[in-house]
């Protein structure tokens, strides 16, 4: 695997993010329309919307949960989106656009390679690295762009989202990070990125013009047929003195090595793998697989390499670290005032997100 390429091209890029302006906002206009930010003063016309927001005035009490229902109130709805968007980071120059497509696409190329990959199509002829990244799609869009948002974040996502499509990734998962209530209603959802793409390259978005949040791209392993295919998983690498790590997906590698932070660990290697193929093939002591993403077998952690509904490895990997250290009977007596629940037949008390028996301390979910 050569990293020539991948080098150059993340370097041109991390150095367009970071000489991108960012003061050049003031006094622009929203150019996308249709968008779910648009907030009117209401009036007395909208009887059925002020009722299903009774209280709700602004962002901030949406956060807060809702107000105090009056249905008598006078509703004066006030716009504090700006106080949750922070950055409204405009393209203020044609070339920009180009500039911010290469930079967003090649920098999520050279994760995957995916630039050494687009070489090998084209044979022996030369290309530089923008010829390779960018596509006569991406120059029609551009064009479109140029005359309809500055919307700095709507365009790299764009861009974003297009280079996975090109690589054959069909799922995304959303990732807030600009704090605001809007967006953390998306945290962690999966959507199709076709319906992302299309939605924002009609002028529409998910969330709100100036969204910084992000999206994770989602392989289904066991699915995936596209360019990468033989190229989603790191070599085995030695994460600290002791701990090596197998497989490891390509896109989950920061969130994978971040779930395993500070565990003093009894195994040697993490391995990611199709689990249910590991358990039937490997392991004589499991007599249901179903459900079973992490297994701790013979010094080494074993860990699914793909998705169970909206969670990914990172994810199994903190639940399993979680479940080891809570104790699997506790004394009921410090538990006494806890709420009590019913489970198939038994009481309990919920307690730190658990609950236990009531009389005997078992730990029953
Ligand atoms: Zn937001
Ligand atoms: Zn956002």
């Amino acid at each position: 695997m050569t990293n020539i390429p991948k080098d150059v091209v993340e370097k041109e890029a991390e150095q367009l993010f970071e000489n991108w302006p960012s003061d050049d906002a003031a006094g622009s206009e929203f150019f996308f329309t249709g968008g779910s930010t648009e907030i009117r003063n209401s009036s007395s016309t909208s009887q059925s919307l002020s009722s299903q927001l009774m209280g709700v005035q602004n962002i901030k009490d949406l956060k807060r949960g809702g107000g105090v229902p009056n249905p008598a109130a006078h509703i004066e709805v006030v716009d504090d989106l700006d106080d949750f968007v922070v950055d409204r980071v405009e393209i203020v120059e044609d070339s920009q656009y180009e500039d911010l497509f290469f930079a967003v696409k090649s920098k999520i190329y050279a994760r995957f390679d995916f630039i050494r990959i687009l070489s090998m199509f084209f044979g022996d002829v030369p290309m530089t690295a923008r010829d390779l990244v960018l596509n006569s799609g991406d120059f029609h869009l551009i064009e479109y762009l140029k005359t309809t948002t500055t919307d700095y974040f709507a365009v790299s996502q764009l861009a974003y989202l297009y280079a996975l499509d090109t690589m054959g990734v069909d799922t995304v998962r959303f990732r807030e990070q600009d704090g605001c209530p809007i967006c953390s209603a998306h945290d962690g959802v999966l959507y199709s990125v076709r319906n992302v793409l299309n939605l924002l390259s009609s002028g529409e978005f998910l969330t709100h013009p100036y969204c910084e949040c992000q999206w994770d791209p989602v392989i289904y392993r066991e699915m995936y047929s596209g360019p990468l295919e033989g190229n989603l998983n790191l070599p085995d690498y030695n994460l600290r003195n002791g701990l090596v790590l197998k497989s490891v997906p390509i896109e989950m590698k920061s969130d994978i090595e971040d779930s395993l932070d500070g565990w003093e660990s009894d195994f040697d290697s993490v391995s990611f793998i199709n689990i249910g193929d590991y358990i039937l093939n490997e392991v004589d002591d499991v007599d249901d697989s179903s459900g079973v993403v992490v297994v701790d077998h013979a010094g080494t952690l074993v860990v699914h390499n793909s998705y169970v509904d909206r969670f990914g490895p990172a994810d199994f990997i903190r639940e399993f670290r979680k479940a080891k250290l809570l104790p699997k009977v506790v004394d009921v007596n410090e538990l006494k005032g806890s709420q009590v629940y019913f489970i198939g037949g038994r009481s309990a008390y919920h307690h730190e997100g658990r609950y236990w028996d009531i009389n005997t301390g078992e730990c029953l979910s």
